[in-house]
């Protein structure tokens, strides 16, 4: 049985939209077909940010709080 690399070319994916980071506007997340949303880290500032992919929208997120 062979392992999988876990290796994408994003050329073969196809791109229908680009998010900007609320925050810093350099921070982007590329869509290829996703839905719904998801909180993640800019990757340029390190704030959270909730992508919202049904509304090609971002969000300042504040973090989920958790309780005791
Ligand atoms: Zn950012």
């Amino acid at each position: 049985m062979e392992a999988l690399d876990l290796v994408m070319n994003l050329n073969d994916l196809e791109q229908d939209a680009v998010i900007e980071c609320p925050y810093c506007h350099k921070g982007k997340t590329y869509s290829y077909g996703a839905r719904g949303m998801e909180s993640s880290n800019c990757h340029v500032c390190g704030r959270l940010v909730l992508w919202d992919f049904d509304r090609m929208m971002a969000f300042k997120a504040r973090a989920r709080k958790y309780a005791s």
